[in-house]
């Protein structure tokens, strides 16, 4: 079987059944993901599982977050495609081509080398990602602010310099809490500089390493 037209197919399979089904209905988020060949972002040897509905292993204890997830997140981002995206946890850099598909500039931070020097190759074509290879609990203050702030790793409360970095009347998706305890995904808001921290569900991502 040829084997692009069989990863094309397994992508449409999914956006239907783990994305439409479930209630994403934003356009650009599902355009998207229906772009972006998800194999591209996994260990070779975990190609066939690309499509699953469920996280990989992407080594050094990480993983590449579900479908729906990514989708959820984005979608909760309320992105315009414009303005700047602060991305903490770049890890398969896969969350980053789906933001790089619909914001006009976005900015990934990595704490391990490796994936920082993957994610630097797998994303070269896109003229709009912006890499680099340090402790996301500190932002990335040189491009401050940012419109969004996404974060795939969580923290155990709200880290101080990404509520700073936020622009006004700007929006971030976190997940928060101990890991193998509770997280909790929050959407946060901020307007006339006041914080609004609205919980969204339970999820379960690893944690943000270095955070205090
Ligand atoms: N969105 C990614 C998630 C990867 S898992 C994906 O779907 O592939 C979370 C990532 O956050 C890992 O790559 C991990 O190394 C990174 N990370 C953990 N703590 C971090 C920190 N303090 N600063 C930046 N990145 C961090």
């Amino acid at each position: 079987m040829d084997t692009k037209n069989d990863f094309s197919h397994l992508r449409e399979q999914m956006v239907k059944t783990q994305l439409i089904s479930r209630g994403i209905k934003d356009k650009k988020v599902l355009n998207a993901i229906s772009k972006v060949p998800r194999e591209k972002f996994v260990p070779p040897e975990k190609q066939s599982q690309a499509y699953y509905d469920m996280p990989l292993s992407i080594g050094s204890g990480q993983t590449i977050s579900q479908p729906y997830i990514v989708a959820y997140m984005t979608e909760l981002l309320e992105l315009k495609g414009t303005g700047k995206v602060l991305e903490i946890g770049t890890g398969s850099c896969y969350q980053t081509a789906i933001l790089a598909e619909i914001a006009k500039e976005v900015y990934s931070v990595e704490i391990i080398e490796k994936f920082y020097r993957e994610a630097k190759k797998i994303l070269r074509n896109y003229g709009n990602v912006h890499i680099a290879n340090k402790n996301g609990y500190y932002g990335w203050k040189e491009h401050a602010p940012y419109e969004r702030i996404i974060a795939t790793a969580a923290p155990k409360t709200i880290p101080k310099p990404l509520i700073g970095q936020l622009s006004e009347g700007g929006i971030m998706v976190l997940p928060v809490g101990a890991t193998g305890f509770s997280q909790t995904l929050y959407k946060v808001t901020k307007k006339n500089n006041k914080i609004t921290k609205k919980a969204i569900c339970g999820v379960a991502f690893v944690p943000l390493k270095k955070n205090i």
